[in-house]
């Protein structure tokens, strides 16, 4: 089909939406490694991870084997409020870079959480629900996971309490603010009101708080009050699969114009918009019926998956939450404060780390200057303005379209792009004042957090 014919946005009718997630576990011949419990080594069981999650995400947590999981109705039909969301393309940018390749990309921002954390967010509230839970309890970092939660949360009528990072709760009030408008109680972490925040606060009383140390204390506030069930936003294999309505209505979007990528690129934080995105795609590569090049993207200053270790490790910084094998940079690793975005976290998705040792996907490594850089580019044409992480994706979408306009290669490029950036407006005036700087932690520096992690058989 020629390229005239593509419209600027391509768009599902109601009835083209996923009425099921896609558990790409179920099409991997080795499965990604099963969660330990910490104290005995074995894999958990659904026990024990039930003291801390919701039944029927338990169940979806440690299902390998069925390929498609309903979406239930409630969920499409909040699914219907803001989505399909649209999948662009990107003729002014194409232009502006004067390249061959063909540019697409997935906008996940138009909601009022303004990320694709709610996709996930409304699914985990949903079954809080129907368990006849009061609540539940989160962390979140730069704020948008807990934005999400606290829209899903006020929808079905259910409490919810949100551990934000300390160094966030302070720079981003205005998140902090949305969170409290759709009914939330935000709390800045470390805090005094859980034992694990007063123990890291008594060991580092200065810390600007993390988000292992967050998760440490939304776990020990759900587990600590009757009819409350914690919840999380990233790393999850069952948040990786609420997140694949991205990668199935794209799927479904490119078929109806016989489009297919050459290349998909995501940013990658813990993971869940990649692995939503990639899913579908790498289902295809998986039963041999397409090849696609994959690459997460992820922070120099975080690089979990181009120079972390395969390895058992705590999700935590408290190590309360289950063991779980991943690339990692020890759970002890905090980014350095100059780090502005998000994707500041020290693991990586179990699926995806899998994915990644099998050599089904790559990883490249991007400073925030040129993150940043690309951010303004991509605005200035596109007319969106990206968050800092989505913007990863971009540097490297508009990479490999300058590769192709020296080598003449017409590929057609894939992109993520997660959310928008409206309230990292200090980090953009960070980089618009020339104040932005890069860091990239030394060998040492990760030799010494990744030196702290459990010995597991
Ligand atoms: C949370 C977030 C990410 C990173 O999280 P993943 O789980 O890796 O997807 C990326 N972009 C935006 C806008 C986010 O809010």
């Amino acid at each position: 089909m020629s390229n005239e014919k593509i419209p600027y946005k391509i768009y599902l009718e109601e009835s083209e939406l996923p009425k099921q997630w896609y558990n790409v576990r179920a099409d991997m011949k080795k499965k990604p490694a099963p969660l330990l419990n910490p104290g005995t080594g074995k894999p958990v069981t659904p026990e024990e991870l039930g003291v801390v999650f919701c039944d029927e995400l338990v169940k979806q947590e440690l299902n390998e084997t069925d390929a498609y999981i309903d979406i239930p109705e409630e969920i499409q039909s909040f699914y219907r409020m803001y989505r399909p969301s649209p999948l662009v393309r990107a003729y002014c940018l194409e232009k502006a870079l004067g390249t061959p390749a063909k540019i697409y990309y997935k906008f996940e921002g138009n909601n009022t959480s303004g990320s694709h954390k709610l996709n996930s967010a409304i699914a985990q509230a949903y079954y809080a629900k129907k368990q006849g839970l009061k609540g539940v309890t989160t962390e979140t970092g730069a704020g948008q996971w807990g934005t999400a939660l606290s829209m899903a949360c006020s929808y079905f009528g259910l409490d919810c309490q949100v551990y934000m990072v300390k160094v966030s709760y302070e720079q981003k009030p205005f998140r902090r603010e949305v969170m409290r408008t759709y009914g939330a109680s935000v709390t800045p972490s470390p805090s005094m009101t859980t034992e694990v925040g007063k123990k890291i606060l008594a060991e580092f009383p200065d810390t600007n708080g993390s988000l292992g140390c967050a998760i440490s204390e939304a776990v020990e506030a759900a587990v600590s009050k009757e009819g409350y069930r914690y919840v999380l936003g990233s790393v999850l294999s069952q948040v990786l699969l609420h997140q694949t309505v991205i990668g199935l209505e794209t799927k479904a979007a490119m078929d109806k114009y016989g489009i297919k990528p050459d290349m998909i690129i995501g940013c990658a934080g813990g993971g869940s918009n990649l692995g939503g995105l990639v899913s579908p795609f790498i289902g295809e590569k998986l039963r041999g019926e397409a090849d696609y090049q994959v690459i997460a993207v992820e922070p120099a200053s975080c690089p979990s998956l181009t120079r972390g270790v395969y390895a058992y490790d705590f999700c935590d910084t408290g190590k309360v939450c289950p063991l779980a094998k991943m690339y990692t940079l020890g759970s002890g690793f905090m980014p350095s404060p100059n780090h502005a975005g998000g994707l500041r976290y020290h693991g990586m998705s179990s699926i995806l780390s899998e994915l990644y040792d099998q050599g089904l996907m790559e990883a490249r490594s991007v400073e925030q200057t040129a993150v940043f850089e690309a951010a303004e580019k991509f605005a200035r044409v596109e007319g969106i303005l990206p968050a800092p992480e989505s913007s990863h994706a971009i540097r490297v979408a508009i990479d490999e379209a300058l590769k192709c306009k020296e080598t003449g290669e017409e590929k057609t490029i894939l992109f993520g792009l997660t959310g928008t950036g409206y309230f990292d407006m200090y980090a953009y005036a960070a980089y618009n004042d020339g104040k932005m700087s890069d860091y990239i932690p030394t060998d040492e520096e990760l030799a010494k957090s990744i030196a702290t992690l459990p010995k597991v058989e």
